[in-house]
């Protein structure tokens, strides 16, 4: 890729055909099942808008994201089709929601008192999709308040006020394969299905697979699975193989221009508190990212970069806004390119390589890019 924008300091490349590919390859493992592209937090941080519109181009027929606030955004910008928002606080804006024909996550009473409220004042049904727990111990009705959701469900639906269209839950550990909870979220979650089916509910989905259970578990597929992490080109069981190795592109890559490349003395000090020391008379480029653009702290002596052909080492601390590299004998201009990650198909670093050298997971690092870089669409 040419780079784009020659004054830009920092800035992300989302390559768009990447993720439409990844979009058709996940597809293409999960038989009749419909793909939901989940793009909460501004689609991983490679921006929802353009990154929900590839989705839907690519055969997505499902956009899901966390708050309702992120899926009313979307409608707003013209994005139609099914959508599902999760993350529910009280006095959320129930109403909008329906009037946009987003889906809502139900998992307790009081959300389903607030969205059968708020479906009366809009005089249309609210669509419901009731979200079971059935191990992950967070969001979600425990299975001893299942039945008494699931019949209140119905009760909606005979009033007039919902439509269950789906049934839902999310993993914990399907990102660990052999892991024993997977097998038994699971079956509580067949069980959920059964009660709900017994007490007259019909949704149109059955979901609980997230992006490591969609490619490891082809059993948990079920109606519908929802993808993020893989769409983005991200491997969410790095243990397990590289995108790559399942069909997958990276669609990030981050790119700087170099702010100054000086000499300096061996025994240097470099960046606050002095982490790094020149061993000798050296060459320090700088790197205009840092922390307040989501490069994380923790990279400080460890996370790498490519500048002028070889993988170099962050020097002492991540500032908030620069930090430098080491070039050693080599030389560099001003001006002249650094990835810090991209698909490592040029010799630079992936994500993956940022994650564990910051001891996270590559979901928080891209997530994390910082407003004020721009997003290059491609
Ligand atoms: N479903 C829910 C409820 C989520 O919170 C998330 C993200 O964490 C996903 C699906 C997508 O997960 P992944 O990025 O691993 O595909």
């Amino acid at each position: 890729h040419s780079a784009p924008g020659t004054a830009l300091r920092v800035w992300a490349e989302v390559d768009l055909a990447a993720l439409r590919a990844n979009v058709a390859a996940l597809r293409a493992r999960i038989g009749g099942a419909a793909l939901m592209a989940v793009v909460k937090a501004d689609g991983y941080g490679h921006g929802a808008l353009a990154c929900a519109r590839a989705a839907r181009a690519a055969g997505a027929s499902w956009i899901g994201t966390a708050t309702p606030q992120e899926a009313l955004d979307l409608r707003a910008a013209g994005v139609d089709g099914r959508m599902l928002c999760w993350l529910w606080t009280p006095g959320g804006p129930w109403r909008e929601a329906i009037e946009a024909d987003v889906d809502v996550s139900v998992s307790g009473m009081w959300a389903l008192r607030e969205a059968t409220a708020a479906a009366r004042a809009a005089g249309r049904p609210a669509r419901i999709q009731l979200k079971s727990d059935t191990g992950l111990g967070r969001n979600g009705c425990q299975p001893a308040d299942w039945p008494e959701l699931v019949a209140a469900a119905r009760a909606a639906e005979a009033a007039g006020l919902a439509k269950v269209t789906g049934i839902w839950s999310h993993f914990a550990c399907a990102d660990e394969p052999g892991h024993p909870s997977i097998a038994a979220q699971l079956s509580v979650f067949h069980e959920a299905l059964e009660a709900a089916r017994a007490a007259g509910l019909e949704p149109e989905v059955r979901h609980i697979a997230n992006s490591p259970a969609t490619l490891t578990l082809p059993e948990t597929h079920l109606d519908l699975v929802r993808t993020g992490i893989a769409m983005y080109g991200v491997s969410p069981v790095p243990q397990v193989g590289a995108p790559a190795d399942f069909g997958l592109r990276p669609v990030m890559t981050l790119r700087a221009r170099l702010a100054q490349v000086k000499r300096v003395p061996g025994d240097h000090g470099v960046s606050y508190g002095h982490l790094y020391t020149t061993p000798g008379e050296t060459t320090l480029a700088l790197v205009p990212a840092g922390y307040a653009d989501g490069i994380p702290r923790h990279a400080s002596n460890t996370g790498p970069v490519l500048v002028a052909g070889k993988w170099r080492t962050v020097a002492g601390r991540v500032a908030m806004d620069q930090f430098v590299v080491d070039l050693g004998g080599d030389s560099a201009q001003v001006g002249d390119p650094a990835v810090l990650f991209g698909p490592g198909d040029q010799g630079e670093p992936t994500v993956e390589d940022w994650a564990r050298a910051c001891g996270t997971i590559a979901y928080e690092i891209v997530t994390r890019i910082g407003a004020r870089v721009p997003r290059v669409h491609l």
